[in-house]
């Protein structure tokens, strides 16, 4: 499991759900959501969030992917996820800007 804030997860999760209007989306965000707390083979490789997935898949998610979902057209949880990803590490940095050290995580 990676190592996260819980709270500023939370918002960005929050932030994401709000900006759709897609209920396809919206159950892709819950399952990366449910993921990101329990999954523990997730790991950012500072381009792509690589997942192991409960059918013993690597996917590799950034913009594209891998799974039956995207093949497709459907929004699919890799892909939520690594967005959730991409967007938590920006809003760690903004953090880590504007509150200084303590912030940093
Ligand atoms: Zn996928």
């Amino acid at each position: 499991m990676m190592n996260i804030d819980q709270d500023r997860m939370q918002q960005v999760i929050q932030e994401a759900f709000d900006k759709t209007n897609s209920l396809r989306w919206q159950t892709a965000i819950a399952k990366a959501k449910q993921q990101l707390e329990s999954n523990p083979y997730m790991h950012f490789d500072g381009d792509a969030l690589l997942i192991l997935s409960d059918s013993n898949t690597i996917y590799r998610a950034n913009g594209t992917c891998q799974c039956r979902a995207y093949e497709k057209g459907f929004p699919c949880w890799h892909r939520a996820a690594a967005r959730l990803v991409e967007r938590y590490n920006e809003a760690s940095r903004e953090a880590c800007g504007a509150e200084g050290e303590a912030a940093c995580r």
